[in-house]
């Protein structure tokens, strides 16, 4: 195979999983992340048939299995349910993506203990606390600066690094961030017996959410993996650092602008971790006893503050040698759990297409604009979907997104 080396600027999601499924094509990578580690990012993932497809493909077998084994337990039913603030049931959407595994479907994952398996192996591939300033194209190479005065150069650079892309900012600058102006906080209440045994069986579902009449809305969704974690690396992945997770159940607030909850809502980021608890408190005031209590058993240092920013979806670009992935060109809001799937599902399209163009099956170029149109045509109608008013309403599942059954 000729030399070849991939730059990757970013290791979330998909910049991780992108060089896991180079490496194991026998691509040489390097990840730039600006982070110093791994981190303490750990809030759960939906997860669906496009993220489980795209591990399976880049994944080595052992880590694939690792993924699926610390995964959530297999839900009841597999949809998004929604709830009133009675605890009553409105509806329930199906999951979007290519039809689920049927035997053990794709649940949700706890990000960090995804970060850490696609991490397993990286030591020479990784560089983490090296941020990437700009890039510039010479010929048939791309040299990426980094903020420590160094540089890089290689025959392809990925922009994995996110919603803020500095890639992206110089590449297609005119792609505008916007900010939804919706609110919110993620936090975490510990998943006991005795918790699990007073809640309603619809927050056991693939998702739930509940909504009030004064405009605020509450997510839920449960982590409790397959197997203990520290059984599973024990046997899959002897002596990896991954850290043990108790299982939770993930409580999100989000506050809708120009409602009379989100009018009274202080500012997020300067109140407290107690002023931010005591905002949830009074999201829930009159609500069904159980989705109260809920909000009591919150671990009040779990709870951040979140606003909702998506990317414009952009008009096609001229083909280079530089390409980006997952959040760094399609960032969307929350409202499918489809960010993240998204991101592997391009990283996998993406080690597919240039593993194809060193095997000689096509030339670069065209195998790069050749991902770019399928991501494009694949996921900027979930980004569309994402941004709709409409996107929580139970019926709204527009027709160009693909959803295993509508039934
Ligand atoms: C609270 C929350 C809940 C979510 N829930 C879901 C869900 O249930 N399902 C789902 O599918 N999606 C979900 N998402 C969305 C999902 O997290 C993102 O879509 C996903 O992480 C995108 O992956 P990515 O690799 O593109 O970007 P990221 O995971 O954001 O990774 C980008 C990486 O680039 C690094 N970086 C940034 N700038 C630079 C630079 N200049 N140089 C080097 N490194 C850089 C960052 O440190 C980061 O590690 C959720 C998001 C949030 C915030």
């Amino acid at each position: 195979m000729p030399s070849f080396h991939v730059l990757i600027a970013g290791g979330g999601i998909g910049g991780l999983c992108l060089a896991q499924g180079l490496r194991k094509a026998g691509i040489d990578c390097t990840v730039f992340e600006s982070a110093p580690s791994i981190g303490r990012s750990g809030y759960r993932l939906h997860m669906n048939g496009a993220g489980g497809r795209a591990l399976r493909e880049c994944l080595p077998e052992n880590l694939f299995e690792l993924y699926m084994q610390t995964s959530r337990t297999t839900p009841r039913r597999e949809v998004l349910v929604l709830l009133d603030h009675l605890g009553n049931e409105l509806g329930a959407r199906p999951h979007i993506g290519p039809p689920n595994d049927p035997v053990r479907p794709h649940t949700a994952v706890n990000r960090r203990t995804l970060r850490q398996i696609m991490n397993i192996g990286m030591e020479e591939v990784v560089r983490f606390g090296r941020t990437v300033t700009r890039f510039e194209e010479d010929g048939d190479q791309v040299r990426v600066h980094l903020d420590d005065g160094s540089s890089a150069t290689g025959d392809v650079l990925v922009a994995a690094d996110g919603i803020n892309s500095v890639v992206r900012r110089q590449l297609l600058p005119e792609v505008p961030i916007v900010d939804t102006g919706d609110v919110g906080t993620y936090s975490i209440a510990p998943l006991t017996d005795e918790l699990a045994a007073t809640l309603p069986d619809a927050l056991f579902d693939g998702f739930a959410g509940a909504s009030g009449p004064d405009g605020a809305m509450l997510v839920y969704g449960v982590y409790q993996p397959r197997r203990p974690i520290a059984e599973a690396v024990a046997e899959l992945a002897p002596g990896a650092a991954i850290d043990p997770v108790d299982p939770y159940i993930m409580v999100n607030l989000g506050i809708m602008p120009g409602t009379p909850f989100g009018r009274e809502a202080p500012d997020l980021w300067k109140a407290s971790p107690e002023e931010r608890h005591a905002v949830l408190r009074r999201a829930v005031r009159g609500w069904h006893p159980a989705l109260a209590g809920l909000v009591e058993r919150i671990d009040t240092s779990t709870i951040f503050p979140v606003s909702v920013r998506r990317l414009q979806p952009a008009d096609p670009w001229p083909t280079s040698r530089v390409t980006l992935l997952g959040d760094a060109i399609h960032a969307m809001p929350p409202s499918f759990g489809a960010g993240a799937n998204s991101a592997l599902r391009d990283a996998a399209a993406l080690a597919r297409a240039l593993t194809a163009s060193v095997h000689g099956e096509m030339p670069l170029l065209t195998a790069i604009a050749e991902y770019e149109a399928e991501m494009r045509a694949e996921v900027f109608p979930v980004l569309r979907a994402s941004a709709d008013p409409r996107a929580f309403d139970p019926d709204f599942l527009p027709d160009d997104l693909s959803v295993p059954s509508r039934n």
